[in-house]
């Protein structure tokens, strides 16, 4: 551990915040939006502005603490013994350009205020789902949104990043000053540099129209194999994510949902002509609900009902290289089993098409993949985490066979590393990039394997 008394005289040199365990807010600071995740820092920080940045680099480098970038912690992994937590809620800044569809960006900002500044501009950002996920976090970490069919990933489209340097440097860094760097931002995020902007290609979107079907679960292995089949004639500009829902028969929850499932089919096409297609998955089983026309990127974030409030929960996740019948048979099976009850929801989302020409080159990459997979179990009070470890374990068990080489590191749960990421050559190509741009070590290694 650092000593407290370096790191408490650095604080009174910062513009900004600086908490030491000893603190009464250190907590709630250094708890992560994930509150299944315990993570333990030597301090928490929240810098002002790179003033503040270079005070906590010189600090860590006199203390031999290092520096972990959080700006929300949903992929918080855990351990971060002798480290300095920092949030970035002050580089705040948001700009848009809609003629050249470029967003700029503070490493600060969450997804939710890009969404609102683009509504009705004819421009999507390539987003995740929940609104409180970072810009940075999530584009730095690969990042898999409704887009990524066609625009590819988060990463794919990170034009530029204004980055601190572990030696202080601050700097505007692009594919042609520095493509190596570039290349470890894309996916590996803050263990090669703090990010303080970030400069992102926008996805035109001049008719966007969406569809959602709800099926009862009798029809799930029809349904996903009618989805299965699309694939192989969807364009690109057609995206398609399945949710399996399955509420436990808990006495905590409400009774409208309690006990219930159902397999919902949403597709989203950027230009606005793909009735026929979705009509394959439509004759696929019963419909029980149907909502389909016109959509924009505010209304899919209100339809993803993600939690904005920090939760304890669980996943597990996979990338697929093909989802054929043995598959999704198993799969089926498993949602049926009474034992499984744990596992509330299984999104499945369909890969390829602008996936598999990636425009810019990044450690993240799903290439070649079909298909993304992730179970959630969250933690119900007062029911044994024990049956929620016992499905997820299930759930990756019976994917096993259908695996594909690497999925992408925003999908990664606690305590996963890098190497389900990238091959040895590249987890080889990060650390040989660390010893150069910082040789001391001051930036936390994050999930690369120890
Ligand atoms: C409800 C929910 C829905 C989600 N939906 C999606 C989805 O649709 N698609 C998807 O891909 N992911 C999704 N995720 C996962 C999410 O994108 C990742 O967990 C992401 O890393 C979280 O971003 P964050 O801002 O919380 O990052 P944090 O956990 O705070 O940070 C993650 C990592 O990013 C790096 N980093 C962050 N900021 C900087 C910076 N300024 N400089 C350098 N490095 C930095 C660091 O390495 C850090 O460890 C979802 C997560 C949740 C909880």
């Amino acid at each position: 551990m650092p000593p407290v008394s370096a790191l408490d005289s650095a604080r009174a040199t910062l513009a900004g915040s600086l908490l030491l365990p000893a603190d009464d807010a250190f907590d709630g600071a250094r708890r992560p939006w994930n509150l299944a995740v315990e993570q333990q820092p030597a301090a928490v920080a929240a810098p002002a502005g790179v003033g503040d940045l270079r005070v906590l680099l010189d600090a860590a480098r006199d203390t031999g603490a290092t520096l972990a970038v959080q700006p929300s912690g949903h992929g918080a992994s855990g351990d971060l013994t002798g480290a300095v937590l920092i949030r970035m809620t002050a580089f705040d800044e948001l700009a848009v350009d809609t003629e050249a569809g470029i967003l700029r960006v503070g490493s600060g900002v969450r997804w939710g205020a890009v969404v609102q500044a683009l509504e009705g501009t004819g421009w999507a950002a390539p987003a995740g789902t929940s609104p409180v996920v970072s810009v940075a976090g999530y584009t730095l970490g690969g990042g898999h949104s409704w887009f990524s069919r066609t625009a590819g990933l988060g990463s794919d489209n990170l034009r530029a990043a204004w980055l601190l340097r572990a030696d202080g440097t601050h700097e505007r860094v692009d594919d042609d000053s520095d493509p190596e760097l570039m290349w470890a931002l894309r996916g590996a995020g803050g263990i090669v540099g703090i990010v303080t902007a970030l400069e992102i290609d926008l996805v035109r979107t001049p008719s966007l129209h969406g569809w959602g079907l709800t099926f009862d679960v009798a029809d799930a292995t029809a349904v996903i194999r009618a989805v299965r089949d699309l694939a192989a004639d969807a364009p690109s500009s057609l995206n398609v994510f399945m949710n399996s829902m399955r509420m436990p028969d808990a006495p905590q929850l409400p009774e409208e949902i309690r006990g219930r499932s159902f397999l919902t089919v949403q597709a989203l096409s950027v230009d606005g002509s793909a009735d026929a297609l979705v009509d394959r998955v439509r004759r696929a089983g019963a419909v029980r609900r149907e909502i389909a026309g016109a959509t924009s990127p505010a209304a899919l974030a209100a339809a993803s009902n993600e939690p904005t409030e920090p939760t304890a929960g669980r996943g597990a996740s996979m990338a697929l290289s093909a989802l054929d019948d043995a598959t999704i048979d198993a799969l089926v099976g498993f949602r049926d089993a009474p034992e499984q009850w744990p596992i509330v929801g299984i999104d499945i989302r369909m890969l390829g098409g602008a996936l598999d020409a990636p425009r810019r080159q990044g450690l993240a990459s799903l290439r070649s993949a079909g298909w993304l997979l992730h179970a959630l179990s969250p933690m119900i009070p007062g029911a044994p985490v024990e049956l929620g470890d016992a499905s997820l374990a299930g759930f990756r068990a019976l994917l096993t066979p259908a695996r594909a080489a690497r999925t992408i590191p925003t999908f990664l749960g606690p305590g996963k590393t890098l190497e389900d990421c990238g091959s040895t050559d590249d987890l080889g190509r990060l650390r040989a990039l660390r010893a150069v741009v910082d040789p001391d070590g001051v930036l936390h290694e994050g999930r690369l394997p120890r």
